[in-house]
């Protein structure tokens, strides 16, 4: 079996997907592009993420479909995203509540935490509805993914990227949290959101600065 530690690594993102409590059931899926070809692995459909073994993970590459399983249906949004964003190596969709609760008002989450201008990058907008699963749904997921690290679906739920898994399943959380911390502070009586300076000197320190990464 080739490529077992990414395989691996895949299913377990995609467990703690679900054991943090951003989706439920069988729903969301998970993706990394391969390291050294063009092509991408991810989780079948509709399989339970406790019981999911990295045997069953699909690989992709070009029109050949490789497993034992049918890929995730949400495949089109993942190669869109990779297609777009040669900076991306992972793909992390859930169906999370409050990130979903924007998604269905249409308001972007703001950026009203330091956390989400460094992770993120600035706020999530939500591209219109369009059906799971169709090439549709891909192209308007990535016009408003656009340069940033997460997107909302419209009626749907949301999707992280990042570098590498790690990263990609980062964005979904912290955008999960802020969109948490946005709904209760709206109740306080709102909630202020930092500049565009702010958030390009934090996420430009995260990026380059934060971290053992030393020159
Ligand atoms: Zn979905």
């Amino acid at each position: 079996m080739s490529y077992v530690s990414l395989r691996r690594e895949i299913v377990l993102t995609a467990r703690e997907m679900f054991n943090q409590g951003l989706v439920r059931g069988t729903w969301g899926n998970v993706s990394a592009r391969l390291p050294d070809k063009p092509g991408l692995l991810i989780t079948p459909s509709g399989m339970d993420y406790l019981t999911m073994t990295p045997e069953d993970i699909v690989l992709v590459e070009g029109d050949a479909v490789i497993g034992r399983w049918k890929p995730s249906t949400e495949l089109p949004l993942h190669q869109a995203i990779y297609e777009k964003r040669p900076d991306v190596g992972a793909v992390v969709h859930t169906h999370s509540l409050y990130a979903t609760a924007f998604a269905v008002a249409g308001r972007p989450i703001p950026v009203i935490t330091e956390e989400m201008a460094q992770v993120v990058g600035g706020a999530v907008d939500t591209a219109p509805y369009a059906p799971c699963g169709s090439s549709a749904l891909a192209e308007v997921a990535v016009r408003y993914l656009n340069r940033k690290q997460a997107v909302l679906l419209a009626r749907h739920g949301l999707v992280g990227v990042g570098r590498d898994l790690k990263e990609a399943m980062l964005s979904c959380i912290i955008a999960e949290k802020t969109a948490q911390i946005a709904a209760i502070a709206h109740m306080m009586g709102g909630c202020s959101e930092l500049g565009p300076d702010e958030i390009r000197e934090l996420r430009d320190n995260y990026l380059y600065k934060y971290g053992q990464n030393k020159e």
